[in-house]
């Protein structure tokens, strides 16, 4: 059992604020790569060390996830956060060598929702620490093929030989790096070869950035069966997008967003990154007005977490900058509630929030612990019980999958207690709640004071984060699990 995470949290939770989980959510808007959200990385782990109350931190990545490099499964994410806890395989994860292939298989033959991770980007944002690979060339055919022979290889112990998965994906998610950056010949010849795979009426998502979004991209996304496209937005101010060292200006935006329409493409996301540093004096406000002006379908909030040996981890250690702090990040995620609410939005999730009918299929499949496939480097993969993931560089990956070995790199076995933990965890980052039913015992009696305080809801056998609950999601899932434990 996550013992640091526990006793951490168990012993130190107070109440109140603190800068906690900003990492958990966060690895995910800028690096998730498959899947799950962002759980738990911080929360878990950060937290087991430090917990004392409060605040956590959206999502950077999580939503990101999508943001700016998930790539379709986990991230690396829940891979902290179980780290340490769940017990790695010790060759590999069951299944990972080509001679486990069939018997000893972990996932099942059908998957319902696939990830694939591309990892191309023109240059590496500000902050990102994402799995990507910086090319002015993208090694199209050669990335097509690698995860083309991943899918149904004889070296992926996950493979999905047609027969057995025709018409069986409900979601596909091709995530990245920068997905818009694969040529549009080389997105048609990978979605092509996935077509036969999927349900009539799945959902095709791709992000993209908002300089790659043309008239005749977007038709030839759509051709290629796209139907949802994830757009890099993350702020609608110039000087903030330069310091971000994001690749388009403020006007791409509703430039992108227009084209994607006129193309018949309306479930758009846009992702948004709160939380910078004060010295920039971003105008947080005025970027959700614009956001909202735009009538995108979705929209995906991140905030900004330092990862370690980026450009921005290098600008706070010499103190050209200083990271945003508590009370910034509370009042910039609550000041996005109020305006996405005004506006018509309804936050489905702890960092996403989205028009009647546009809640995001693949994301919620993640929050749901629905298992899921990973492929492309860096991808995570889940079956329910164990998850695995890609080697992270691209090319180690492709080396590997030309040379006919497994890609996976390594994998654990999630314990009961650590699936009760991300079941716990999950379904408080999304509206519909904790069923209390599901658990062991009725709501502890501290849950009471977490609704006078307004942190929760407890109402039709359900126990619903508000969004002051949300900033302190990962306390409140540590103070939950450890409750299970405790003498009635
Ligand atoms: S576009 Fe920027 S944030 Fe997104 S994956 Fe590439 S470098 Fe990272």
């Amino acid at each position: 059992m996550p013992r640091g995470f526990l006793a951490g949290h168990a012993l130190g939770f107070t109440g109140g604020l603190t800068p906690v989980a900003r990492g958990v959510l966060a690895g995910h808007a800028l690096g998730f790569t498959g899947g799950l959200t962002p759980v738990a990385r911080g929360v878990l782990a950060g937290h087991a060390l430090g917990f004392t109350g409060g605040l956590t931190p959206v999502a950077r990545g999580v939503l990101a996830g999508h943001a700016p490099g998930f790539t379709g499964g986990l991230t690396p994410a829940p891979r902290g956060f179980l780290a340490g806890h769940a017990p790695r395989f010790k060759d590999g994860p069951p299944g990972a060598q080509p001679e486990a292939h069939g018997a000893a298989r972990i996932f099942p033959p059908v998957v319902r929702h696939l990830y694939v991770h591309i990892p191309f980007c023109v240059r590496r944002c500000s902050y990102c620490d994402f799995s990507i690979a910086v090319r002015k060339r993208v090694p199209a055919e050669e990335y097509v093929d690698a995860v083309l022979t991943e899918l149904t290889g004889v070296a992926n112990p996950a493979a999905m030989p047609r027969g057995e998965s025709e018409g069986e994906l409900e979601t596909l998610y091709l995530g990245g790096g920068t997905p818009s950056l694969l040529p549009v010949e080389a997105l048609a010849r990978l979605l092509q070869e996935l077509q036969p795979r999927l349900r009539k009426g799945a959902e095709v998502s791709l992000e993209a950035n908002p300089e790659d979004v043309t008239p005749d991209a977007v038709r030839a996304w759509r051709a290629a069966g796209v139907n949802r496209v994830s757009l890099g937005a993350q702020s609608f101010d110039d000087r903030v997008l330069q310091w971000m060292h994001r690749s388009h200006d403020a006007a791409r935006i509703g430039a992108a967003v227009r084209v994607l329409r006129a193309s018949g493409i309306d479930n758009v996301s846009l992702d948004l990154i709160f939380a910078l540093p004060a010295e920039l004096n971003r105008d947080w406000g005025r970027d959700l007005e614009l956001a909202c002006a735009l009538r995108p379908a979705h929209c995906s909030l991140y905030g900004l977490t330092v990862e370690p040996r980026t450009p921005l981890d290098r600008w706070i250690s010499r103190g050209a900058v200083r990271p945003s702090d508590e009370r910034r990040y509370a009042e910039e995620y609550l000041l996005a509630h109020a305006r996405l609410a005004e506006a018509g939005y309804a936050f489905y999730e702890v960092s996403n929030a989205a028009r009647d009918g546009y809640r995001s299929r693949h994301n919620s499949a993640y929050w749901s612990g629905r298992p899921y496939l990973g492929l492309g480097p860096a991808a995570h993969s889940f079956d329910g019980r164990a998850r695995r993931w890609n080697i992270r560089e691209w090319e180690a990956y492709a080396r590997a999958v030309a040379d006919g070995r497994s890609p996976v790199e390594s994998g654990e076995v999630l314990t009961d207690e650590q699936r009760e933990l991300e079941r716990i965890y999950l379904a408080l980052r999304t509206a519909e709640g904790l069923s209390l039913a599901t658990r062991r015992r009725p709501a502890p009696s501290f849950a009471a004071l977490w609704v006078e305080q307004g942190w929760v809801v407890e109402e039709g056998g359900r126990l619903r984060c508000t969004p002051e609950g949300w900033l302190r999601l990962d306390g409140l899932v540590a103070k939950l699990f450890v409750a299970k434990e405790l003498p009635s």
